[in-house]
């Protein structure tokens, strides 16, 4: 018989969580404008970042706790020097429903020379940010002029055997809101499965626009004009709402979280590299798992905290409020 699921998971909304999503490194090979400034990043120091020995722990006890999906992010988390040994590690753990599956979102750089290794390793599959097909827009948009090296890593994640392989755009108004119906086609033409993101408030710069975002009824709509899109209706917990294109064996999806917010569903939470974890994107608030760790903590302690964590946890992000205050750590700091 399987072991129920730790009551500590369930929040005070009824919401139960079952996503873990930790960031590996707040480094990144990139500096793309909607999440990083061009310099002057202020890095988490290197004694704050958690060990690999660390990381596993916590995961572990999530995943004993009921945890049952992980994804791996930054920052950009292949830069993560062991980060092969990580994947392999948490592939291993073991739960009440039996092993966690395992993602990661990347800029897919260091694909070309990973993607078998991880894949053999126990990465299922991965999410790779693309936000233009056009080289001087991604020199522009990234401030790095390797566009042609993130299509070689995404060939390589394919090539491994990774399945699916999801594209991610964030779409910007007068950025690259000319490529939408482009970048779905790349990705039909592929076997992709794309998913455009609405731009949230969480850009280093702080220059983030309710007004100039670009909605996702208006990337529907350029869709839309292109193809005819049927709705899925397995969403689940899952951000993006889903249509299958039809005439191809390809879906597009859409992550409104800014105009149609799914808060109400949300099962995940987040530990950053530093040993932080936030029940929201948007939280303010951060428990101090590293503290714990460091100060040797029982794993029922640590437990415990996650469970705290999660009580605290709000109904939604609040973005349309006035009183909304952006948090204090950029994208690159929390994990998207
Ligand atoms: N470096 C990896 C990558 O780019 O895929 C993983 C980390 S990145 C922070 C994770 C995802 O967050 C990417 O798909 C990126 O496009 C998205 N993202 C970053 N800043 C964002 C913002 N302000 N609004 C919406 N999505 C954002
Ligand atoms: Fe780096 Fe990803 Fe942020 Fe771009 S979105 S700067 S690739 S962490």
């Amino acid at each position: 018989m399987t072991a129920p699921r730790h009551p500590g998971l369930t929040d005070r909304f009824g919401r139960e969580h079952r996503d873990l999503r930790i960031s590996l490194t707040d480094r990144c090979s990139l500096r793309c404008t909607y999440c990083m400034p061009a310099d002057g990043v202020p890095w988490l120091q290197r004694d704050t970042m958690l060990s690999t020995d660390e990381i596993v722990r916590i995961a572990r006890i999530a995943v004993e706790m009921g945890i049952d999906e992980i994804r791996l992010t930054g920052g950009e988390p292949l830069l993560r020097a062991d980060v092969v040994d990580v994947v392999s590690r948490l592939a291993r753990l073991e739960g009440p429903a039996g092993r966690p599956e395992l993602s990661l979102t990347t800029n897919a750089l260091r694909l070309p020379a990973l993607a078998d290794q991880l894949h053999d390793a126990g990465l299922v599959r991965v999410n790779i940010s693309l936000d233009t097909l056009r080289r001087e827009r991604f020199h522009e948009l990234t401030r790095r002029d390797k566009l042609t090296e993130t299509l070689a890593g995404i060939t390589a994640a394919d090539a491994s055997g990774m399945e699916p392989i999801k594209i991610n755009a964030v779409a910007m108004r007068g950025v690259n809101d000319d490529e939408i119906v482009d970048l779905t086609r790349f990705c039909v033409d592929h076997g992709y499965q794309m998913r455009f993101i609405e731009q949230m408030p969480l850009d280093a710069g702080h220059t983030w626009d309710r007004q100039q975002m670009v909605t996702g009824e208006e990337i529907l709509a350029q869709l839309r004009a292109e193809w005819t899109l049927v709705e899925r209706s397995d969403r689940g917990a899952a951000p993006a709402r889903v249509w299958d294109i039809a005439g191809t064996a390809a879906s597009v999806g859409v992550i409104a979280s800014v105009t149609a917010p799914f808060c109400g569903t949300c099962d995940r939470v987040r530990l950053t590299a530093d040993g932080q974890l936030r029940a929201c994107l948007f939280a303010r608030e951060e428990s101090d798992l590293r503290g714990l760790l460091r100060g040797g903590a029982t794993d029922e302690e640590l437990a415990d905290a996650v469970a705290a964590c999660l009580r605290l946890k709000r109904p939604g992000h609040d973005i349309d409020d006035p009183a909304f205050l952006q948090p204090d750590r950029p994208m690159s700091a929390i994990g998207g």
